[in-house]
């Protein structure tokens, strides 16, 4: 144990960097605001861009499926709308108050000697008041969003803009004609071999979308460690290198180095996360003279 306190203490921390998936990952499923999401997001399709409800369930899995968001994939098949227009439709009306202070995951996170950053598909309206209702505004160093991924200027087309090159008419559209039949394309039997239109939206689980998280949090993805509810999200940071946590389940799959049934959990199955400070604080003694001088 001896010689194990100090080779522990001769070594530089494994991590720089925590980035934390929110929905689903710092609060739990059962929450029922992924539930109440889904169903704003087909009442968007419907009631906003005029798809009919017989065909809302299987176009949204398959578009989820595809480019990751179902926004994303609507864009993608040629349905123009704003941005933030969907964003305060889909999580305006969510039931923010079933989201309740969590003082033992803030304790958690503030005791981690990490770089702390949440990376979502949401917005950064829906991040905030998320992480305001779970009182862990206070714990990360930034948010990495929809907006971050998705600047105005570099791939929204604002409304002002349809209107300065269409016609002040154009508002959002239902009704063009270049609309892409993905439950058609699917039908087919060699759909797979065919290519689809891609997506101006930049997300999760895309790689590049990845990649460019990791740009704007300017980390390592070696020294990175990724936490996130989504398997195919879990999989894809794995595939751009970085160490990846799968929470929500105490099941590892392909593409997790570990696997939390919640993120609460995190100190007992990642305790090497806390060691940075347990260098600078010990030097030449064992890990229980070192609990005990925190315990002081
Ligand atoms: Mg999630």
């Amino acid at each position: 144990m001896e010689y194990d306190g100090h080779f522990r203490q001769a070594q530089r921390s494994k991590y720089d960097c925590l980035l934390f998936d929110l929905d689903d990952t710092l609060y739990p499923l059962n929450s029922g605001l992924a539930t109440e999401c889904r169903k704003n997001i087909e009442d968007y399709m419907v009631l906003k861009l005029g798809i009919e409800r017989s065909k809302i369930f299987e176009m949204g899995n398959l578009l989820y499926k595809n480019y990751g968001t179902t926004m994303a994939g609507l864009r993608a098949i040629g349905y123009d709308f704003d941005y933030d227009d969907y964003h305060s439709f889909v999580h305006g009306r969510l039931p923010y108050e079933r989201l309740k202070p969590d003082p033992v995951l803030k304790n958690l996170l503030l005791s981690l000697p990490l770089r702390k950053v949440i990376f979502t598909n949401g917005d950064r309206v829906h991040a905030t008041k998320v992480l305001s209702r779970l009182g862990l505004e206070d714990c990360f160093e930034g948010i990495i969003c929809f907006e971050s991924l998705n600047p105005k200027d570099k791939n929204n087309v604002s409304s002002d803009d349809l209107d300065a090159v269409f016609g002040a008419s154009v508002q959002t559209t239902t009704t063009s004609p270049e609309l892409f039949d993905i439950i058609g394309h699917f039908d087919q039997p060699n759909a797979g071999s065919q290519k689809l239109p891609k997506t101006p939206v930049l997300c999760k689980p895309s790689e590049d979308a990845m990649e460019e998280a990791l740009r704007i949090a300017k980390v390592d993805p070696q020294r990175t460690m990724f936490f996130d509810d989504s398997v195919r999200n879990i999989q894809s940071g794995k595939r751009v290198g970085l160490h990846t946590v799968l929470v929500g389940t105490s099941q590892r799959t392909k593409g997790a180095d570990f696997a939390l049934e919640s993120i609460h959990n995190i100190r007992e199955a990642l305790p090497e996360l806390w060691e940075v400070e347990e260098k600078s604080e010990v030097r030449y003694s064992s890990k229980i003279a070192i609990e005990t001088s925190v315990t002081a």
